[in-house]
């Protein structure tokens, strides 16, 4: 199987090399067209566990991967680094499912695709005479699953960029404490704008090129990256295959799954998943009051001239969701020329639309809505009131839309619900804990510490054991000073 640039087949590139270039030269992102002939074979997940289904899952999109290297990374990824045996379980809320994605070592959804990331490079580099420097601005959540997921990985190093003051306290403790002896993490003065415009300057800098004959190259860990997205597609599957096993569905049984949604990775791996033969009855994209999605999604107008709001769901801030480009693809039949005149018309008039037939393609598939943090805050309350499930704010911008999905909807167009849940609440306790019992004095720790008095809830042992660990990244660099940073860190850690 080979992968070219959503704008264009001309180029054709194996799924290793697509994995370490990340981005397509002209803009595009990486596609691959003959996956889903083989359907999944779905009696056979009754007999399988989550590491057998990836393997499965991933051979399919990576096919010039031997069998031994995936099973290896499979198995780094993933064993003793979750702190569910089932890596990411499926519980109960109410009449629908929590399936929790937050049991990784940063407690963030992100883990899950972060963990293989490394693995897979590492393997692709594996006879090439090249090494990594991945480069990344984070505005608080990536930028620590990276660095852990990327930690002592051979040949491969890693700087992380946060804006100074921009993140919340966990956050920062998150990255500063962060071991590893081929980890770099600098507190930028700027804002998270300013750290990721300048990480890409960084890519077409004179610096690159001095690192590229040394044989170092500059690579990216963010979610455009097959490497991430497929891992990804193994959780809906999985999340099918407990369903089964629990005896709430029978075999071809659609599901529908309610996704919080900011860059479209999330919500597109469960697109493959139902292209690969997973009975999906929707697919409901959740957004908070950034609704450009749930605009799109009614209209078939995507328009990014409008206020950006900073909300209590900070990793769906965002107004340029880049999957959406590989939905316009396969849903457009692989229409590059149409997908390439979209994305331009973004990038030069801030809007582009597409005609009725496809956006009533893409709505075969897909439904939408959005909660605002005033409906987010009232989901929280209501899922420990009525439910006694304590979420965060993300997961809970998903269980407000799944709530308005069923009341708008047909009980017989309506299947078994999944909602995906996101982080753990004490990645955001000050913003959980006052949703429930309301506003509260004190620090990260110290809320975190209140909201397990009142709820019973266990705090994940690496958020708790933050307190007690050395900080050992303490540079705050001005942003003229983070390429020579990089230069610096990959010349010494590779
Ligand atoms: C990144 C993130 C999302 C959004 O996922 P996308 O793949 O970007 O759509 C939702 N919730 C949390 C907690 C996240 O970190």
């Amino acid at each position: 199987m080979r992968y070219h640039s959503t704008r264009s087949k001309e180029e054709l590139y194996d799924p290793k090399e697509a994995i370490l270039k990340g981005l397509c030269d002209d803009g595009g992102l990486f596609v691959a067209d003959d996956f889903d002939g083989e359907k999944l074979e779905l009696s056979e997940l009754l007999h399988t566990d989550y590491s057998e289904l990836a393997y499965k899952i991933m051979k399919r999109f990576l096919t010039d991967y031997t069998e031994e290297e995936l099973k290896s990374a499979v198995r780094e990824a993933y064993r003793g680094k979750f702190q569910s045996s089932l890596i990411t379980p499926l519980t109960e809320i109410g009449d629908d499912w929590l399936l929790e994605l937050y049991h990784g070592p940063t407690s963030a959804f992100k883990d899950v695709a972060l963990c293989m990331l490394p693995k897979l490079m590492s393997r692709a580099l594996k006879g090439r005479d090249e090494r990594l420097m991945i480069v990344t601005a984070t505005s608080g959540d990536t930028g620590k699953a990276a660095l852990e997921g990327f930690r002592d990985t051979e040949h491969i190093g890693i700087a992380v960029f946060f804006p100074d003051h921009g993140v919340s306290d966990i956050q920062y403790l998150q990255m500063v404490t962060q071991e590893g002896g081929n980890v770099a993490v600098a507190a930028v003065k700027g804002n998270f704008d300013d750290c990721q415009t300048e990480v890409k300057n960084i890519f077409s800098s004179d610096i690159a090129g001095e690192l590229k004959k040394e044989g170092i190259y500059l690579s990216s860990a963010n979610s455009i990256n097959i490497g991430r997205l497929v891992p990804q597609i193994v959780y809906y599957v999985d999340a099918y295959r407990q369903l089964l096993m629990k005896e709430e569905i029978s075999l071809g049984d659609k599901v529908d799954f309610c996704v919080p949604t900011g860059n479209f990775g999330d919500v597109l791996a469960g697109y493959l998943a139902m292209r690969l033969g997973l009975p999906v009855g929707k697919l409901i994209v959740a957004s908070n009051q950034n609704n450009i999605l749930t605009d799109f999604l009614s209209t078939g107008v995507y328009d990014r001239r409008r206020d950006f709001h900073k909300t209590m769901s900070p990793s769906m801030d965002i107004l340029v969701s880049s999957n959406l480009e590989r939905l316009l693809y396969y849903a457009s039949k692989g229409d590059c020329g149409l997908v390439a005149g979209l994305m331009d018309d973004l990038k030069e008039k801030g809007v582009y639309s597409i005609d009725k037939e496809l956006l009533d393609e893409i709505r075969k598939s897909f439904d939408c809505g959005y909660a605002d943090d005033a409906a987010a805050r009232a989901a929280i309350k209501e899922a420990y009131e009525e439910y006694d499930r304590v979420i965060d704010p993300h997961t809970a911008v998903a269980l407000s839309v799944a709530k308005e999905y069923k009341k708008r909807t047909d009980k017989e167009e309506r299947h078994p619900m999944v909602i995906l849940s996101t982080a753990s609440p004490y990645k955001f306790a000050a913003d959980v804990y006052a949703s429930i019992f309301g506003e509260a004095e004190g620090d990260g720790f110290e809320l975190m510490e209140l909201l397990r008095e009142k709820t019973g809830e266990p705090v994940p042992k690496a958020l708790s054991e933050l307190r007690n660990k050395k900080i050992l990244h303490d540079d705050v660099v001005e942003r003229s000073a983070m390429a020579g940073f990089v230069l610096d860190n990959a010349r010494r850690k590779l």
